[in-house]
């Protein structure tokens, strides 16, 4: 089997990995660009080269293009520390959702801004009290009295990457507080500017503030804005979460940061070089995992361990960079500053390290990956 790219594939990589570059130079550090990496300049030019969309069907305004074709430009433009966080959440799972369910005039009234780089999403799923058990959600949406059709939406969800820039999120609300906990749950487009949203933006144990809490009182949803299936909410997440667990971001996240450490290990200690070896093919593993996803060739439900496998290789590597760099990095103050023989790269490690246990929680913990994978996978008894 050959594994290499066509030259086709090679030089649209090439071109990704140069604006790529570019663009994380306009950022503090190259790592976890995806999710944190907030620039509406970079989301036009990626909508300008055609990097929005690229697999959607042409009859939509998508780019009709392969999946194999998306995975190297973003292989390319995450591994590089791209800003794409504007675009990247609607890109990666709200676009396809959409193509899934909504309907043909709410496509026509959605994708536009997506495929324009023009809107930008965020995922209103997690509650202070549910996050890995989303049939305990508790946010409510109930019919509007006043505008048939509508709905009135009031609850609170946490860890909402990007809302504090975000024009739309989706929300997940509970639309049958009679049914069984799973039957309840409906899918809503809610604008952000509506009357009744609070956003407060959450500082992370690295200093960082992108994700949010976000709290609708009594939010007033048009007609219109339910996507898919009343009450049908449960069937319609876990397909979105497959999107969300089988991509190449999380692999990537700090491949750059790998890459910059890597001429610094010493590669005279066979440990060392053992060490090496195990994360070249540990990468080289997920990327096949990943590969598996996109191509459409993995098993049901095995994004699981797709997602699994790959943050914890990222974990893996946040781990080599601090010992590459030893106390230095992992002691690092923002008060100490910066000598310029690391070129910022202790400050980058020690975000690195303290960055790192997020892998493995966000779109869903390892805990609870496993446990699918042990049930709908692998169809292990209880
Ligand atoms: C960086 C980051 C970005 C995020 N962005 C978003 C976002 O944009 N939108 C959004 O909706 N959410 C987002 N999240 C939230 C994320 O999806 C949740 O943190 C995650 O689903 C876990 O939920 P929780 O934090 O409530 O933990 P809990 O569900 O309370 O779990 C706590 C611990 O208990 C374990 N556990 C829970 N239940 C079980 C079980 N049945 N069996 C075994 N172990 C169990 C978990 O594995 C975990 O270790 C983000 C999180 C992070 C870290």
């Amino acid at each position: 089997m050959d594994f290499d790219l066509s030259p086709e594939l090679a030089a649209l990589a090439a071109e990704a990995r140069a604006v790529g570059a570019a663009g994380a130079s306009r950022r503090r550090h190259a790592e976890d660009g995806w999710l944190i990496g907030h620039d509406p300049e970079f989301a036009l030019e990626l909508a300008a080269r055609g990097w929005l969309g690229m697999t959607w069907p042409t009859s939509v305004g998508g780019g009709g293009r392969t999946a194999l074709e998306r995975f190297v430009v973003f292989e390319a433009l995450i591994s590089e520390g791209a800003p794409l966080a504007t675009a990247y959440f609607a890109d990666r799972q709200i676009g396809p959702t959409l193509l899934q369910f909504a309907t043909a005039e709410q496509q026509a009234r959605w994708l536009p801004g997506i495929l324009a780089g023009t809107s930008m999403w965020c995922i209103g799923m997690s509650e202070p009290d549910a996050g890995s058990d989303v049939a305990s959600l508790r946010t409510r949406a109930v019919p509007d009295p006043d505008r048939p059709g509508g709905w009135r939406v009031t609850g609170a969800k946490v860890w909402t990457s990007g809302a504090a820039h975000a024009d739309h999120c989706y929300v997940i609300a509970r639309t049958d507080p009679e049914a069984r906990p799973h039957a309840g749950l409906s899918e809503l487009v809610v604008d952000l500017a509506s009357p009744g949203i609070e956003v407060r933006p959450i500082v992370d144990q690295t200093g960082d503030d992108h994700f949010c809490e976000v709290a609708f009182d009594d939010v007033a949803v048009p007609p219109g804005h339910l996507v898919g299936e009343l009450n049908g909410s449960f069937r319609q997440v876990m397909r979105q979460m497959e999107h969300e667990r089988g991509g190449i971001d999380r692999l990537v996240s700090n491949h750059r940061l790998y890459r910059d450490c890597l001429p610094l290990a010493d590669r005279g200690d066979e440990r060392v070089r053992q060490e090496v070896a195990a994360l070249e093919t540990g990468y080289r593993l997920g990327r096949l995992l990943v590969l598996r996803e996109v191509l459409g060739q993995a098993p049901p439900a095995f994004s699981a361990a797709t997602k699994t496998f790959c943050t914890e290789h990222e974990q893996r590597v946040a781990a080599f960079c601090g010992r590459v760099l030893g106390p230095a990095a992992q002691a690092w103050d923002p008060a100490d500053g910066e000598s310029s023989a690391t070129s910022g790269l202790h400050e980058r490690v020690a975000r690195g390290l303290t960055y790192a246990p997020a892998y493995t929680l966000m779109g869903g913990t390892t805990q609870i990956l496993r446990t699918i994978l042990g049930d709908r996978a692998l169809a292990l008894p209880r």
